[in-house]
């Protein structure tokens, strides 16, 4: 990895009588600019010129001290003997130019990445051409853009897949008593109809009751016997919980995105009111003109929203492991083409179980559900079943592998055979999520130990896909200690003629 700077400091005033400044910049390549390298590993710097207030420089540096560090480095040191015997300060820095080398096997696909104006990729080496101002320095914009792209090379290599998968356990092959496709059944019984807006359903009363019958489960085989305790968590979140969270990084595409209104003067949409009621259509564009930005969006992972409850706290070392439930909302994704029956729907129900506390104890804790589940599935569901470690790509590749290879951090998807069409789905997780949580929300143990945190979620829909695709609509062919939990599935209460 190589850097290339040139640029200059603009100072407060007149330098160019000034003495000693070309001493600062060879002084500096023996001291600051080398410090925390391997000998010879260090920035080097060179003075250009000093033209009134301006004092030109280039530095080249390798990955230790990187260029842009050098920069801020030398201007510490440069304010510092200026301000103190000429009374002058560094007002600036600016950049005429920045380029970043780094070598790599492959050349980089086609990729737009801000604040660079140009990538080449000659004889195994990309370069990137920087084109960023002295706030952009100070805030390491340039060491996100090398991380960025290495990403980007690195998912590419990883051959588009998202994620690794490895078999842990599978069930015996179950007998299937239906092989259709249980959301075109549920239709055809009315037990399902679309809602009024994309990937939504309205469910009947017998849906409905296996839904319940379904948290019954959940509550009276986990969450009851494990001290498990409800909480509330909220399902708008806005940007500073995605930021923290990590979820910012990529999860855009899929976000239903929240816009409260620019006022709630009722003058101000009298318009849009007026208009309606003569015309009875909805003015989009006239709506549009009256939101605001953005304030965040709706729940997409059910866990992020509940830490800002423990954000910046210390736990007492006798309340761990800490753990809590949601089952208070619908889940929204924005899954465009990718919907499907009740299985890949963009409003969901969802169940989410979450742990934290010391290493330890958040693996033992993820044992003792992954044992609970188990039993569930094969002894009140009887459903044919698998579960598999996943690896997101970004965690694949070298060097992150090692906690992941342990299978300590990590994913665990549970899936089930649908008959119908003989795929695989994921029906739940349970992930173990390391210290990402109680970092990213800076939560602490009383006793200084590093902290952990885990959680899973149990999606209603997923659950019911595979059960009733695998056992079809008739209670008769259900396992019978379902049929004790879920009672009589009778017909809906509403009768149509
Ligand atoms: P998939 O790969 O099927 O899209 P995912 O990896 O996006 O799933 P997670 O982000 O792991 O799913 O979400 C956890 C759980 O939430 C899933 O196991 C599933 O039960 C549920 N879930 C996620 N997306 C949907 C959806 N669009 N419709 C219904 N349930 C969903
Ligand atoms: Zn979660
Ligand atoms: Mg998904």
């Amino acid at each position: 990895m190589k850097f290339r700077f040139k640029g200059s400091f603009v100072c407060s005033g007149d330098v160019t009588e000034v003495p000693g400044i070309g001493e600062i910049f060879e002084d500096a390549n023996r001291t600051i600019l080398t410090k925390g390298a391997p000998p010879g590993e260090g920035a080097s710097s060179k003075l250009i010129g000093i033209e009134s207030s301006k004092i030109s420089f280039e530095i080249e540096s390798g990955r230790y001290v990187r260029a842009h560090d050098a920069v801020l480095r030398l201007r510490k040191a440069l304010s510092a003997y200026l301000g103190k015997e000429y009374h002058i300060g560094v007002r600036g820095v600016e950049v005429e130019k920045f380029t970043i080398n780094l070598p790599s096997d492959t050349p980089p696909a086609e990729m737009k990445i801000p604040f660079v104006k140009e990538i080449t990729y000659n004889n195994g080496v990309i370069t990137l051409e920087l084109d960023l101002g002295a706030k952009e320095l100070e805030e390491r914009v340039p060491d996100r853009i090398i991380r960025l792209v290495e990403e980007k090379i690195a998912k590419a290599a990883f051959g588009g897949k998202s994620e690794h998968w490895e078999l842990l356990t599978e069930s015996a092959p179950k007998p299937h008593t239906f092989d259709k496709d249980p959301t075109e059944a549920m239709i055809k019984r009315r037990w399902i109809i679309h809602g009024s807006v994309r990937g939504q359903w309205i469910y009947g009363t017998q849906i409905t009751r296996i839904f319940r019958a379904f948290e019954k489960i959940v509550l009276e085989n986990i969450l009851d016997p494990l001290d498990y305790n409800e909480m509330i968590f909220p399902k708008v979140v806005g940007w500073e919980v995605w930021k923290r969270s990590g979820h910012l990084k990529g999860v855009y595409p899929e976000i239903y995105y929240v816009l409260p209104p620019k006022s709630r003067d009722p003058e101000f949409w009298e318009e849009v009111i007026d208009y309606y009621r003569v015309t009875q259509e909805v003015p989009l564009d006239m709506i549009r003109e009256r939101l605001d930005d953005p304030i965040g969006g709706l729940c997409y992972a059910q866990c992020p929203p509940f830490w800002p409850f423990l954000q910046g706290q210390t736990i007492a070392n006798d309340s761990t492991p800490v753990k809590v439930f949601d089952r208070s909302g619908t889940s929204h994704r924005y899954e465009s083409g990718g919907i499907h029956g009740i299985e890949r729907v963009d409003e969901f129900h969802r169940i989410e179980i979450l742990w934290l506390g010391t290493p330890d104890q958040v693996i033992k804790e993820s044992e003792a559900l992954q044992e609970r589940y188990k039993t569930i599935f094969d002894e009140i569901l009887e459903l044919e079943w698998r579960n598999a470690w996943v690896t997101p790509w970004f965690m694949a590749q070298e060097g992150m592998t090692g906690l992941s290879e342990k299978k300590e951090v990590g994913t665990i998807d549970y899936e089930a055979i649908l008959p119908y069409n003989e795929s695989w789905l994921e029906f739940q997780n349970l992930s173990v999520n390391g210290d990402k949580y109680p970092k990213g929300f800076n939560v602490k143990i009383q006793s200084g130990e590093e902290m952990w945190s885990g959680c899973s979620g149990v999606g209603l829909e997923r659950w019911a896909a595979v059960f009733l695709a695998q056992k079809g609509l008739d209670p008769e062919n259900w396992p019978q200690a379902f049929r004790d939990i879920v009672g009589d599935i009778e017909e809906g209460c509403v009768k149509l003629v």
